[in-house]
């Protein structure tokens, strides 16, 4: 954003772009809301888009191109081995990051099966500062298990600190301690915390990371998918790194890592994916799996027009101008949020709008799923698509009980360069009513219930017939506005 100051004073996004491709929205009637998240076992994943306003509930593979990706896109070269444009690709990852050696996979979950594989046995731990969905269910089906170290105030939904995704020292410290540095298959940093609000961490963490690696032996490993938020907030709240440009901030970075993966569904803006490292043991190892799994090692599974999108996306996330945007809008929709006292993840993070259900509808136990009750609710009173980011991403254990999730969240994604102010005040207008109204809101049972990752395809009911009050509440109010 430009750094513009309005008459008023207030603190107003300003778009640093303008949009020149429009895609056309519906916004379905109260009725057809009702019937659709019906239809949709009131799984949000399970919505059809046609029955969506606002699509808020990824930032994965659904970001706005640039004209210049878009530009790149018509002369890419499709030869299947010797492409140009795997070479560009190739380069520009070299160039940004600093490392030699890359492999391109179609996504990120596909690196992670990758990583795991090659360095993950039966019995490895893996530390790390926060755990993804995928990359947890990758690491146990090798054998490994995730062992957390986040900041004590990761957890705690509201704070002041300015990186809540640190990794906490002592405590990798003493998880080397206790399990033997021989165990530890690699330590885990992610970039831009995806599942407790998009958080950051510090350049001066990952350095201390670094430095616990070093005396141990061990490799470093960074989950880059989410780094375009971080850099940002690594920029604007951390001191030393104020006169540094985002380009010197990167290369720093990448110099503290062994191995780098991303997913370019958000990071580049484009779809697929690639691991960088110059670490050339493994990279042999790892380089055998590409055309298992991905494809052939100039393409790994992407399409040559992704690739020549992901090349001109990863040099626009060095111009601060362009990365600025998703999280401005954040903090601005967590600003007017908080101001009217619903409760949301602070600091505002990247990524999304992250709504505490644990304390927006405190009256659901947590086996019954009070994000994902909050997201069906906020699909009937608005038309927006949230996710679920609490006990139902959860996986069971395998004596069948259920893990409680240390946060219920509902995320409300800000895809990147996709929403207008005015569509983020109309989202912010229904949920507070929707918290005004709160108490109308109850749990979700199982109808279908999948053994793995069962947020994404899982069927679940209301445990009683609230969404036709909230439904009455709403014409009550609004009557027969949309
Ligand atoms: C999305 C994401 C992944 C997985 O990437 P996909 O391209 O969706 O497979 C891994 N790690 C983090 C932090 C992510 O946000």
């Amino acid at each position: 954003m430009a750094n513009v100051k309005f008459l008023s004073g207030e603190q107003i996004p300003l778009e640093m772009h303008k949009v020149r491709i429009v895609q056309k929205l519906t916004l379905p009637n109260l009725e057809r809301r009702l019937e659709a998240i019906t239809e949709a076992g009131n799984n949000t994943f399970l919505l059809k888009n046609k029955d969506v306003f606002l699509d808020m509930l990824t930032d994965s593979g659904v970001n706005a191109m640039s004209d210049r990706q878009q530009a790149a896109m018509l002369i890419a070269d499709d030869s299947y081995a010797g492409s140009e444009t795997f070479t560009r690709l190739e380069n520009k990852v070299q160039e940004i990051f600093g490392m030699k050696l890359f492999l391109p996979t179609h996504q990120g979950r596909a690196c992670e099966n990758v990583i795991s594989q090659t360095l993950v046995q039966p019995g490895s731990i893996v530390p790390m500062n926060y755990h993804f969905t995928t990359t947890k269910s990758h690491i146990n089906l090798n054998g490994g298990q995730v062992v957390e170290a986040i900041t004590d105030e990761g957890l705690q939904v509201t704070s002041t600190n300015p990186f809540k995704g640190n990794m906490d020292i002592d405590k990798l410290n003493s998880i080397i301690e206790k399990h033997g540095a021989d165990k530890i298959a690699f330590v885990r940093m992610e970039a831009g915390t995806n599942l407790i609000g998009g958080q950051p961490f510090s350049l001066k963490n990952l350095a201390e990371v670094r430095n616990i690696c070093d005396k141990n032996g061990l490799l470093l490993v960074l989950d880059a998918s989410l780094l375009a938020d971080n850099l940002y907030f690594i920029k604007t709240r951390e001191q030393q790194c104020q006169d540094m440009s985002i380009r010197e901030i990167t290369l720093k970075l990448a110099s503290l890592c062994d191995i780098i993966y991303f997913s370019a569904r958000k990071l580049g803006c484009a779809r697929g994916g690639g691991i960088c490292t110059n670490n050339e043991e493994v990279f042999v190892k790892m380089r055998e799996l590409i055309p298992l799994y991905e494809g052939f090692l100039t393409y790994g599974g992407m399409s040559v027009r992704e690739m020549e999108a992901i090349t001109v996306g990863l040099d626009e996330t060095m111009d601060e101008d362009f990365i600025n945007q998703g999280p401005t809008f954040i903090a601005f929709m967590v600003d007017e949020l908080s101001k009217k006292g619903v409760p949301v993840v602070t600091p505002p993070g990247g990524l999304g709008c992250h709504i505490n259900a644990m304390e927006f509808v405190d009256h659901i136990p947590q086996n019954e799923y009070p994000a994902g009750a909050l997201a069906a609710a906020l699909y009937i009173a608005s038309g927006v698509r949230g996710m679920e980011r609490g006990t139902m991403s959860e996986q069971r254990n395998p004596d069948g009980t259920e893990p409680l999730s240390n946060m219920e969240l509902l995320r409300l994604a800000m895809p990147r360069r996709v929403f207008t102010l005015s569509q983020v005040k109309y989202a912010i207008d229904r949920i507070v009513w929707l918290h005004e109204n709160r108490k109308l809101i109850e749990g979700l049972t199982w109808i279908e219930e999948p053994k793995i990752l069962r947020f994404f395809f899982g069927r679940l009911k209301p445990v009683s017939n609230w969404q036709e009050k909230l439904a009455a509440k709403f014409r009550q109010d609004f009557g027969d506005s949309l």
